[in-house]
């Protein structure tokens, strides 16, 4: 048997109304980049949609655009990746609203919308301090001066303001907020509020609801993944369990249908797995298999869980990257195709 991914759409949607109780009155943006952390864009936004989720956020345009096919006219889809000129059209024509953190890329979204007669929907970026992508505080009143006067001609709709933080220190964090406040402010004194306003991911809208804007980006914690080093989070649980089953019984070793070429580190030897009869131990693994200790009954065909929500005892993703020094997202994402997904409800 190829190894599974099984996949849970009512633990999914738990996780999507713990979150948006944990943040009201901010409205949750569902982040599903890396094609929803592994775990399958498409069922996640329909799921999501259909529990009355109404804003969907996406690295990419093309990604952004399969939200859009699956939603028809509900919600809001945002992708805030700087794109190529193509992608922008692409974009407006399946009103999606753009990401936009430099002046040249302004430029080149009005300039399209222009051409296309239509205008994009755009939620301007400032830099709070990450250096990653953002207008810089100093350029910041002459960017929102171009988009504007953008507006006016009416190439652009500037319907959101956000910024994006490390989360790494509470201090920062703050100084990162005073910054963004400040930029919110700049943006209301020139024309109207925009509606959008966001600057916090799962673990800052989670733990820090000064922080939170009208929207909060939340990605992670909606699909189950808790923070590397962080807290168990309540009424939220993973959705995915990574199941191989056992090929070969031999010498108190169980060989299992699961190795490093599906995507599972090699170094993860040692961890803990769940089996039929609760925790066992992974002791080797291979290229296209692994090696587990066996429980009295193992018997081929039965099937051990490599991390889950924990009900035979196996870890979470989480869990298991905190012994290999990543985050629970790269476990999920770095697995390969040949694990066949099935969703369950
Ligand atoms: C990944 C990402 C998020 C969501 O982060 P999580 O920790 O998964 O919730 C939000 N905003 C941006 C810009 C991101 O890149």
């Amino acid at each position: 048997m190829r190894p599974l991914l099984e996949i849970s759409r009512s633990a999914f949607r738990a996780n999507l109304a713990a979150v948006e109780a944990r943040i009201a009155p901010s409205t949750l943006m569902l982040v599903t980049k890396d094609d929803a952390y592994g775990h399958g864009l498409a069922w996640s936004a329909e799921t999501a949609a259909d529990a009355g989720v109404r804003w969907f956020g996406s690295y990419d345009v093309h990604s952004a655009v399969r939200i859009r096919d699956v939603l028809d006219s509900r919600g809001r889809v945002f992708a805030w990746a700087t794109s190529e000129d193509a992608e922008i059209a692409e974009a407006i024509l399946h009103d999606v609203d753009l990401g936009v953190g430099t002046l040249e890329y302004l430029r080149r979204v009005v300039a399209v919308a222009r051409r296309l007669g239509r205008p994009a929907r755009v939620h301007l970026k400032v830099d709070t301090g990450l250096h990653r992508n953002g207008v810089r505080p100093e350029d910041w009143p002459a960017a929102v001066r171009e988009a504007r006067d953008a507006e006016k001609a009416g190439t652009i709709l500037l319907v959101g303001v956000w910024s994006h933080i490390a989360e790494a220190s509470d201090a920062e964090d703050d100084e990162s907020q005073a910054v963004f406040l400040r930029a919110v402010d700049e943006v209301r004194a020139t024309g109207p509020a925009p509606d959008a306003v966001h600057l916090t991911a799962s673990a800052a809208a989670w733990w820090r609801p000064e922080l939170r804007g009208s929207l909060s980006r939340v990605g992670a914690f909606c699909y189950g993944i808790r923070s590397a080093d962080g807290p168990d989070l309540v009424g939220i649980r993973p959705i995915a369990t990574l199941i191989a089953s056992v090929e070969e019984v031999s010498d108190g070793r169980a060989r299992i249908g699961i190795g490093s070429l599906d995507g599972l580190a090699s170094t993860l030897v040692g961890a803990p797995a769940g089996s039929p009869a609760g925790t066992t131990t992974v002791r080797e693994i291979a290229l296209a298999h692994a090696v587990v200790d066996a429980w009295p009954s193992a018997s081929v065909g039965d099937r051990v869980r490599l991390f889950g929500p924990g009900e035979a005892g196996e870890p979470s993703a989480t869990d298991l990257a905190e012994r290999i020094g990543t985050v629970g997202e790269e476990i999920l994402t770095r697995l390969s195709p040949r694990v066949q997904r099935l969703l369950i409800d």
